[in-house]
């Protein structure tokens, strides 16, 4: 996807999707109308492009990742592909090779800013309410302060979600209560490091500090148990101008400058990686964790694969082979000194494509924790042993459309818990999920 997203000007055969800018400020409900299935949409993705994986500001060339999304929505749970919509917002680009290409399908502009991106943004999410009542709409890859800043406003006020803070979070949550599973220790026992300190690793972070709370923990005891290391090392309360969304985990603890010691001081049993910053769980890194932990947990989540914090070998080699290790990008299986192991993707497809399903399934009219929470239960309880045993955390991909329907199942159950599900209870929910799918597979290979 990175790949086809740095070259999508230059590769682009033909229009799939809406691009809006600026200049369609005022006219954007009359926009979304046209959209010749606009009767029909459920799900809906839009990205602005400016923080594309951990490639930075691709621009209007991000469209390849709405694109993308709705592909996983109809590949991994069966969402009629019909009823999709990707969206662009397209505000320019800081990329100024982007700007100077006389092939680039967006404005050639710098990015606009403050009110006048917040009004457009907001005319876009209004719209999309009224013109498209009963569809779930997904923000994806916005830079981390819109990201956090437009999910705190519209969470409340309509359906949506944002899969970077929020998917990220109920798949790698999974993974955490699936190594549970190995190690023996209750999540609420966990401490947790986390390399990076953006919008993945604050959501993971909520997360997870909500179902320690589930298992008995206090609050303020819970979020003591998870740290953030950024570029300037452990954030800490000694340190000025944090940004807001990190202040829940500033620790009361003496500052450290580099990961390294900060694993040294805190002793985690779980690593997560969510900087983009590559090779950054170095070999001293990850044998400090192995000489505390029996089995540590090592996520290595940055994407795509190049930016990973280190590969699945050096997990499993500078652990001794004792790592429990996942990753963002996939992995091929690992075999040392006899050994073998195959590590499976946090992929945020475990996730998103079912609750998008249940969510729109069921007509809910909110997107809410406590469906991110079941999701990632449910994901985590279809992880078999014999998974575990192979160091797998996730059940394979090839199950991947059974995997969605049962967290469609848990999400639409947890929308009737909630009362926010405007379609009466179906007499057998499993099985109104599956009967509501669209078959994405090609009848010749059947
Ligand atoms: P972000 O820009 O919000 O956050 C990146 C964070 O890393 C920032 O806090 C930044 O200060 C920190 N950072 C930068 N350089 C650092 C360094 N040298 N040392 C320590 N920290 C450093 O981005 P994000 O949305 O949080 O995503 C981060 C990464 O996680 C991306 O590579 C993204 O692709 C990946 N991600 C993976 C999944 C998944 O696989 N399930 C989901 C979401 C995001």
């Amino acid at each position: 996807m990175g790949e086809a997203c740095k070259r999508f000007s230059h590769i682009f055969r033909r229009p799939r999707g809406l691009y809006i800018c600026p200049r369609d400020r005022g006219r954007i409900r009359a926009i979304l109308r046209n959209w010749p299935a606009a009767a029909e949409v459920a799900v809906i993705v839009v990205t602005d492009g400016e923080r594309i994986l951990g490639l930075g500001d691709l621009g209007a060339n991000g469209m390849g990742i709405p694109i993308g999304k709705l592909s996983l929505y109809t590949a991994c749970a069966g969402v009629d592909p019909g009823r999709t919509l990707p969206v662009m917002l397209d505000v320019g680009t800081e990329n100024a090779e982007f700007r100077e290409d006389p092939l680039y399908v967006g404005l050639p502009q710098r990015r606009l800013r403050g009110a006048e991106y917040d009004a457009l943004v907001d005319e876009f999410v209004t719209a999309v309410a009224e013109v498209f009542p009963a569809a779930v709409l997904q923000f994806e890859d916005f830079a981390t302060e819109n990201a956090i800043t437009l999910l705190s406003r519209y969470r409340d006020r309509t359906c949506t979600f944002n899969d970077d803070i929020q998917g990220t979070a109920a798949v790698a949550l999974a993974g955490l209560y699936a190594s549970t599973r190995i190690t023996g220790r209750p999540l609420h026992e966990q401490r947790l490091v986390f390399l990076g300190a953006g919008s993945a690793a604050t959501g993971i972070a909520d997360l997870v500090a909500r179902a320690m709370v589930e298992e008995g923990l206090a609050p303020v005891a819970a979020r003591a148990r998870i740290a953030l290391v950024d570029s300037k090392g452990l954030v800490t309360r000694d340190r000025t101008g944090l940004a807001a969304h990190k202040l829940p985990y500033a620790l009361e603890a003496a500052p450290q400058h580099d990961l390294l010691t900060s694993v040294r001081a805190l002793r985690p049993t779980t690593l997560v990686g969510v900087s983009a910053v590559p090779h950054t769980f170095t070999e001293p890194v990850l044998r400090a964790m192995a000489a505390e932990n029996e089995r540590p947990v090592v996520f290595a989540l940055s994407n795509p694969t190049s930016r990973a914090e280190c590969t699945a070998e050096e997990a499993y080699r500078w652990t001794d082979g004792r790592a429990i290790f996942a990753s963002g990008s996939p992995f091929a299986p690992v075999t040392l000194d006899g050994r073998s192991w195959v590590p499976r993707q946090g992929n945020n497809a475990y996730i998103f494509p079912g609750l998008g399903l249940g969510v729109t399934l069921v007509q809910a009219r909110r997107v809410t924790e406590s469906m991110f929470a079941a999701a990632a239960r449910r994901l985590a309880e279809l992880a078999t042993d014999a998974d575990l045993a192979q160091g797998s955390l996730y059940p394979p991909l090839d199950r991947i459309m059974e995997v969605s329907a049962e967290v469609a199942v848990a999400v639409a159950e947890v929308a009737y818990g909630e009362g926010l599900a405007a379609l009466p209870r179906p007499g057998d929910l499993p099985a109104f999920v599956r009967a509501n799918r669209y078959d994405p597979r090609y009848p010749l290979y059947t």
